[in-house]
Formats: C-alpha cells, sequence, structure tokens
C-alpha cells in the first residue's frame, strides 16, 4: 500500500489560480484504505473548493490509478464533462496524477502528498515514477514528476546541460525538464513555469514521527508480545 495524506486546501485553491472549473478522480485502492480518498474524502474536497468559488464540474471513482489501463477505459466515459473542466484533481498516490496527466490533455493536480514509507504501487507497468517526496509538485509540471523524470531532481527547470533534448548525465535519457517544457507547451499552459509556489520542505522526505507510529504500530505491537 502507498501511505498518502491530503494536501491543505489552500494549497490546491492557490495551485487552481483562476481556473473554476474542476474534475475530480479518485483512486478506490490505497487512499481508500487510509482514509485519504473515497467519497466522503470527494465530497469534501468538493465543497471546499466550492467555497473558494470554484465548480466540480464531476468526479469519478476509479478502483486503481496504477493501472492506465483501466484509467483510459473508465476516463472516457466521462469525456462530457472532462471537456467541461478547466482542469483534473486526482486523488491518488504521485503515479494515479501521473497516469490521469498522461492520457488527458488537461492540466492535471494531486490533492495528496505521497508519503515515504516503503509502499509500492499495486499495478503499475508504465515508465512514470514517484519517488514518495512527501510534497507533490505535478500541479506545476503537467503532470510529470521533476523528482524522478530529472537525474538531478531540479524543481526549477533545466540545468541547461541538456543536448538534443537528452539529459547530461544519462545521455540515453530523455531529459525530464525537456519533457515537461513539451508536455506544458502542447496543454498551452506555459504560464505554469511563472506560478509562485511555496518553497519546499525538504523535512517532507522524511514521514512524520505520528505517521510512522501509526503506520508500523501494529507491527511493533505484534513483535513486542
Ligand atoms: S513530486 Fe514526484 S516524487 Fe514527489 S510525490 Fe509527486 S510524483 Fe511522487
Ligand atoms: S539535463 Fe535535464 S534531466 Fe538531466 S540533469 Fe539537467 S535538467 Fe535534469
Amino acid at each position: 500500500m502507498v501511505v498518502t495524506e491530503q494536501k491543505p486546501i489552500e494549497e490546491i485553491v492557490e495551485s487552481l489560480g483562476d481556473e473554476k472549473d474542476v474534475f475530480i478522480v479518485n483512486c478506490s485502492g490505497c487512499p481508500e484504505g487510509l482514509e485519504t480518498g473515497g467519497e466522503d474524502e470527494v465530497l469534501k474536497i468538493k465543497s471546499e473548493l466550492e467555497n473558494a468559488g470554484k465548480a466540480v464540474v464531476d468526479w469519478i471513482a476509479i478502483d486503481f490509478l496504477c493501472n492506465k489501463e483501466l484509467v483510459a477505459t473508465r476516463l472516457i466515459r466521462k469525456i462530457d464533462s472532462l471537456q467541461k473542466a478547466d482542469s483534473l484533481l486526482v486523488v491518488s498516490c504521485g503515479i494515479g496524477v501521473q497516469a490521469v496527466a498522461a492520457i488527458v490533455d488537461k492540466v492535471t493536480r494531486p490533492a495528496l502528498n505521497t508519503v515515504s514509507l516503503g509502499g509500492i504501487q499495486g499495478k503499475w507497468r508504465s515508465e512514470e515514477r514517484c519517488q514518495e517526496c512527501g510534497d507533490c509538485y505535478l500541479a506545476y509540471t503537467g503532470g510529470i514528476c521533476p523528482i524522478t523524470s530529472c537525474t538531478k531532481s531540479l524543481l526549477n527547470g533545466a540545468c541547461g546541460g541538456y543536448k538534443d533534448d537528452r539529459c547530461e548525465i544519462d545521455p540515453e535519457k530523455d531529459c525530464g525538464w525537456m519533457l515537461i517544457y513539451q508536455r506544458l507547451k502542447n496543454l498551452d499552459r506555459l504560464d505554469l513555469l511563472k506560478q509562485a509556489r511555496k518553497l519546499r520542505n525538504f523535512n517532507n522526505m522524511m514521514p512524520s514521527a505520528e505517521l510512522r507510529q501509526e503506520s508500523f504500530w501494529d507491527i511493533e505491537q505484534e513483535t513486542a508480545k
């Protein structure tokens, strides 16, 4: 199971900027088990977004967002409301957000932070990766992870060393920031690269003591017997 925590609603609203209409995608896998997702959580987010002057045009729950084929077949049924949305908000781990972003030509944002507690995705067979960094940046990068797609895990743009769109450290690999730039250009959302964002708190790379205790509590109790 992949461990997630909810992002503060203020951070989500701020990242939406002037966008008004949002479509929510909920993963019914790990987030439901952890109660960071599920119908109650989606309706809570919907109400908070509406209080902030946004509109939720529709929402969908999909069993496992870490199954790209399943995501594509389920989302196609919602094509009409997807077309009305300015962007998508995804209640899942970083892999689920990347899966939706790879399928839908809309800006796709995370509602959760994925926490480093050693969890693995259930069904993922695609090339995207999440390093469970605790402070998901996909809202600003067109749904491509800068931590895992850039060899240096740069957060604010390319290092300048890329050549022919390949990484200077690993020429076999596409430059992650060129991929991000191209994705945002295709979406006509290069403005997101200029959007102010909060400074990253690298303490988030480590899960809180409270969360560590919650996750390992049962195992520790069993071991102590
Ligand atoms: S920014 Fe990347 S590594 Fe961090 S939670 Fe999001 S997908 Fe995972
Ligand atoms: S060339 Fe691109 S992927 Fe490689 S380190 Fe620089 S910005 Fe990152």
